[in-house]
C-alpha cells in the first residue's frame, strides 16, 4: 500500500478549516484517514494538532524524524506571524517562520489550506499587529521555490481539499490558477451560476434582505469571486451564502478581509465574468 504522508501545521488560524474538513459529509474524515481515497494508496497523518492524541516534545521528534526522511506533503492552515523576529507564533520552541521553512525545504509541495495561509486572511488585515503573511510571501522573501497549492476559502469547502489531494495522489499533478487555486474548484465565477444572475441581469437589486433580487447593492462580492459554492454548495449540499439570502463575501479571494469590508456595502464592479 503507497502512503502520502502528510504534515499539517498549524500557524495563525482559528481552526475552522479543520473544522471544515471534520464536517465533510461527500466523504467521513475517518474515510480519508483509514480508507484508500484512490485505489492502493491510503494517506498517513503525521501531524495534525487538533485531532492527534499525542502530544509534547515526543510529537515533535516525531515531526522531526519523519520530515528528515523527506517525500512528505506540508499542509499549513493559518497565517503566518513575522514581526519582531517572529515571536507571537511558536511551536515546540521554534517560531512559525522557523517551522515553516524547514518543513517547506524538505517537502514534495505544499498546501495552503483557508485564505490565511493562501494570502493572510483575518490576521494580515490591518492593524496587523503581528506582521502576518502568506505562506507563499514568506518563502519568496527566502527564495524557497516549492509546488505550492493554494485552497483559500474562510473556511474552504471541505471538497476543495479532498478533491485536491485526490487528485494529487492519482495524476501527481493539478491544474492552478495565477493564484495557485485548483481550476477544478475556482476556474469560475460565483456570479456566472449564481440563482438570482436572473435579477441582476433584469436589473432588480434587492435594497434590503426583505426584498426579492439580486444581492449585489447589499455588498454581494460575486462578480469577482472565483469559487464553485453555487454548484456544489455547503453541508453536503444543503445551502450557501447567496441561496441563505446572504452576499458573497468574497471569502476565496486575496482581498478577504481587508478589501472586502464593510461587508453590506457595494463595490463597484469593474469587469464582471460571463
Ligand atoms: S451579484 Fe451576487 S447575488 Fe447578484 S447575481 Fe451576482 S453573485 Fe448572485
Ligand atoms: S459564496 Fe462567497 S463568501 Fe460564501 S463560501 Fe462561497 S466564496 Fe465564500
Amino acid at each position: 500500500m503507497e502512503k502520502l504522508k502528510v504534515i499539517w501545521f498549524q500557524a495563525g488560524t482559528c481552526t475552522g478549516c479543520t473544522i471544515s474538513l471534520l464536517n465533510s459529509s461527500s466523504i467521513k474524515v475517518k474515510n480519508l484517514l483509514l480508507d484508500e481515497i484512490v485505489p492502493g494508496k491510503i494517506i498517513s497523518l503525521i501531524f495534525q494538532s487538533t485531532i492527534m492524541a499525542g502530544s509534547g516534545e515526543k510529537v515533535i521528534e516525531i515531526v522531526k524524524e519523519e520530515s528528515e526522511k523527506g517525500n512528505f506533503f506540508l499542509v499549513v492552515e493559518g497565517a503566518i506571524s513575522t514581526k519582531d523576529e517572529g515571536i507571537y507564533g511558536k511551536i515546540g520552541e521554534k517560531t512559525f517562520c522557523e517551522v515553516i521553512f524547514d518543513l517547506a525545504k524538505k517537502a514534495d509541495g505544499i498546501i495552503c489550506l483557508g485564505s490565511c495561509s493562501s494570502f493572510g486572511g483575518i490576521p494580515k488585515a490591518s492593524p496587523n499587529p503581528t506582521g502576518c503573511k502568506s505562506v507563499n510571501e514568506i518563502l519568496e522573501e527566502k527564495n524557497i521555490k516549492k509546488m505550492l497549492i493554494n485552497i483559500p476559502g474562510c473556511p474552504p469547502h471541505p471538497d476543495w481539499f479532498i478533491g485536491t489531494i485526490s487528485k494529487i495522489m492519482t495524476l501527481n499533478r493539478i491544474e492552478l490558477d495565477e493564484l495557485k487555486r485548483p481550476i477544478d474548484f475556482y476556474g469560475k465565477l460565483i456570479h456566472e451560476n449564481c440563482l438570482r444572475r436572473p435579477f441582476f441581469d433584469k436589473g432588480k437589486f434587492a435594497k434590503s434582505f426583505k426584498e426579492e433580487g439580486c444581492l449585489y447593492l447589499l455588498g454581494c462580492k460575486g462578480p469577482y469571486t472565483y469559487a464553485d459554492c453555487p454548484l456544489r454548495e455547503w453541508n453536503g449540499g444543503v445551502n450557501w451564502c447567496v441561496k441563505n439570502n446572504f452576499p458573497c463575501l468574497g471569502c476565496t479571494e486575496p482581498e478577504f478581509i481587508e478589501k472586502n469590508i464593510p461587508f453590506f456595502k457595494k463595490k463597484e464592479i469593474e469587469k464582471i465574468g460571463e
